[in-house]
């Protein structure tokens, strides 16, 4: 079997948030098996840790510490700003240059705005869009002096769309949706591509107690171009491309695999 160069991204390093689990860990299954060096990130280092594990069979794992090429991990907040700070700079020393950063870390939080308190509106910008500052201005300091760098930002459904209880996480994704479009507008002249991945009802811990409310998850089947809900491992092509030289041009746009559900109302 042959690749296309244009997709060939083998050797390159690559960092995604919340990758511990759910969508994350997917995408970071992905970029291994694509000859990636990949870094893993979440709050829980014994998470973490059992989540490099698993990328196992098909790359070196290399534990805190290790250097070379396979799956490694870094453990920090990423709405913490002197964090990232301190996480992108060991990442960067202990495992090399940073080519490819997915923003994916983010939260859900379904509850009517009427009943939304100013903590859990906080919390959720901070964790789905401030994070996305944070963790791309550190990123995109190294990148910008290096000359090249692809980042991806995993936007949603609901940055175009929105249903009663969802207010907040909408919006916070329709704000990464044009923080992408920014990061694109700023960093474009020193070589980076920053694109958002938008994702529709995907299966994962985070989406489990709508997977389980049988009457929803009918719905989502039946509102669903494709008729099922979206498996983790459907992302991954998208991100793939979006990481590789064949999206070179491409800048500020939002790619959304979503079974065809933004497009039909
Ligand atoms: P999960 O809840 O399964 O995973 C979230 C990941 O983010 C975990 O690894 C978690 O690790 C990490 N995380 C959360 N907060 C922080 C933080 N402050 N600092 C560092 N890491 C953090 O979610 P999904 O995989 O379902 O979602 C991933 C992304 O995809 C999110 O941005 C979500 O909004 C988006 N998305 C998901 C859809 C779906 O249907 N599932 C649809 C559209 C978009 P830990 O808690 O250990 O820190």
């Amino acid at each position: 079997m042959t690749t296309h160069p244009l997709f060939d991204i083998a050797g390159r390093t690559a960092l995604i948030t919340g990758s511990s689990r759910g969508i994350g860990h997917a995408l970071a299954r992905g970029l291994v098996e694509a000859g990636c060096t990949v870094v893993l990130n979440g709050r829980d280092q014994r998470a973490l840790e059992k989540a490099a594990a698993e990328l196992g069979d098909v790359g070196d794992v290399g534990g805190v510490g290790a250097g070379g090429a396979g799956v490694h991990t870094a453990a920090f907040d990423v709405t913490d700003g002197p964090a990232v700070a301190a996480g992108i700079a060991d990442v960067e020393e202990r495992v090399g240059p940073l080519d490819i950063l997915v923003n994916n870390a983010g939260m859900q939080n379904r509850a009517p705005l009427l009943e939304f308190t100013d903590d859990a509106w906080r919390q959720i910008l901070d964790t789905n869009l401030t994070s996305a500052f944070l963790v791309g201005r550190e990123a995109a300091r190294r990148m910008t002096a290096r000359g090249h760098g692809k980042i991806v930002n995993i936007c949603s459904l609901q940055s175009e769309v929105v249903r009663p209880g969802i207010a907040p996480y909408a919006a916070t994704k329709g704000a990464l949706k044009m923080l992408t479009k920014g990061m694109c507008a700023d960093w474009g002249r020193y070589g980076i591509q920053v694109n958002g991945l938008g994702p529709g009802y995907i299966e994962t811990e985070l989406t489990r107690p709508l997977v389980e409310d049988e009457e929803f998850s009918a719905w989502v089947r039946g509102r669903t171009p494709a008729g099922r809900w979206g498996r983790t491992e459907d992302l991954i092509g998208a991100l793939l491309y979006l990481a590789s030289p064949a999206a070179d041009f491409v800048s500020g746009q939002v790619l959304y695999v979503d079974g065809g559900m933004t497009s039909v109302l």
